[in-house]
């Protein structure tokens, strides 16, 4: 079980921005950016690669939510997943970054 895994189950703490049925947003604990969303789906899909593609529709309506909740909307943002050992991944359950609140440049990645 990964450690977002336990945060789904609520055996560890988050900052949580939004949840439906599906998915979960909260505050990234080492933010990158003023803004940094970690965006997930409950059931634990190892990486984008791994993903059922069926799931990216609800994923996207979700992302698109949390972004106008806080704001990012109509300034802008980045969403980023990171897969796999070259990707730079070190939780192994698929999440996308939102990033925001500030003109980013590449050194946010
Ligand atoms: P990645 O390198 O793409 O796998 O990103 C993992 C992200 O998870 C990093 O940005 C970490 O800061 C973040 N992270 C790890 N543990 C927690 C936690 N308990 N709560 C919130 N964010 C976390």
């Amino acid at each position: 079980m990964t450690i977002f895994s336990k945060i789904v189950s609520g055996e560890i703490p988050c900052n949580k921005v939004l949840e439906n049925e599906d998915f979960l947003a909260f505050h990234d604990i080492n933010p990158k950016a003023p803004v940094h969303i970690l965006i997930i789906p409950k059931i634990e899909y190892t990486c984008f690669q791994e993903v059922d593609p069926k799931i990216m529709v609800g994923l996207t309506e979700f992302t698109q939510k949390v972004a106008k909740l806080l704001g990012l909307d109509e300034r802008g943002y980045r969403l980023i997943t990171n897969n796999g050992s070259d990707g730079g991944q070190e939780v192994l359950h698929l999440h996308f970054h939102l990033l925001g609140g500030a003109k980013l440049s590449w050194s946010h990645l």
